[in-house]
């Protein structure tokens, strides 16, 4: 039998942990996804793969099928554009040593806006090193829990529509390669590429650049995403359906920092199978 039968629905393909910006460790998250009825998920920590193994093992624990994806980050100009990364092969040296240079950017660029806001408000780096577990990919949500801890906001969308906004004084850009390396890397890594909430507020992205990502390997879109907004998902529904890409749903859980709840989206069976059986770096982690 292959092992792309194993598997069982509903499943979630897009849940974050303490790896990255989640609020709740690998097992945690999967006993989540298990509550709220999910049969397989993935974790898709920001730029890390460093949960893999407890999620794996929790899942397995939970009769559960898991499967291991990272969002990775990229930018587009003044944007950032996500992209999700299933089933890469961990230790492909290419793919590390980007993840490696983005996690410490992001390291960087967290202590600068540290820097920036205690100028204004009483918080400073060891709050916002607090909030963080030991070697998580360290994000502004990071700065966000650290200034509701200090009572400065109530929680994490208060700060990131002030305090933490781009169009503020206290963003700092991290590094993040464009979205065609980052397909690119994903693809040599034996991964399968999928464009994260690809028609958020910030529209889509011009279309002679998706068509470089989409002849680079990028596999498809996540259309069902509560941050998906307006005609733009019927504009890459028609695109996914034409070109006959895959197509995912997912929740984007990150604990209680977010509203997402885990199985809010879901991706179709069929979908599910064309991503394990288009990669090669990893293998779902059955129970
Ligand atoms: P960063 O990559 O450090 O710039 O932070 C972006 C991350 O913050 C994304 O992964 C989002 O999940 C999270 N985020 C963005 N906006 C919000 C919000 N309004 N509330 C909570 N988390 C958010
Ligand atoms: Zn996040
Ligand atoms: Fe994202
Ligand atoms: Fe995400």
């Amino acid at each position: 039998m292959p092992a792309t039968q194993r598997f069982e629905g509903p499943s979630d393909l897009h849940l974050h942990s303490v790896h990255s910006d989640g609020t709740e460790s690998p097992a945690q998250v999967m006993a989540a996804a298990h509550a709220h009825g999910l049969r397989t998920a993935a974790l898709t920590d920001h730029d890390t793969t460093s949960g893999w193994a407890e999620a794996a093992e929790a899942a397995a624990s939970l009769g559960m099928t898991f499967l291991p994806g990272m969002e990775l980050s990229s930018r587009h100009e003044w944007r950032s554009v996500h992209v999700l990364a299933y089933l890469v092969d961990p230790d492909d040296a290419e793919l590390r040593a980007m993840t490696e240079r983005i996690r410490s950017s992001r390291l960087d660029r967290a202590r600068l806006m540290a820097d920036r806001i205690s100028r204004d408000y009483d918080v400073v780096w060891d709050d916002i090193l607090a909030q963080t577990t030991d070697g998580a990919t360290v994000g502004r949500p990071h700065i966000a829990d650290a200034l509701v801890a200090r009572g400065l906001v109530r929680d994490r969308a208060e700060a990131f529509s002030g305090i933490l906004s781009p169009r503020g004084d206290y963003y700092v850009a991290l590094y993040a390669p464009d979205p065609l390396t980052a397909v690119q890397l994903v693809v040599g890594a034996g991964g399968v590429p999928v464009i994260a909430h690809p028609a958020g507020r910030a529209g889509l992205l011009p279309m002679p650049l998706m068509e470089r990502m989409l002849a680079a390997g990028l596999a498809g879109f996540e259309l069902e995403h509560r941050e998906n907004v307006g005609s733009a998902v019927r504009t890459l529904r028609t695109l996914c359906r034409e070109r006959d890409l895959i197509v995912t749903g997912s929740s984007d859980y990150h604990g209680l920092g977010k509203p997402n709840q885990p199985g809010e989206n879901t991706t179709d069976d069929a979908m599910v199978t064309r991503i394990i059986e288009r990669a090669t770096g990893s293998a779902p982690v059955y129970p």
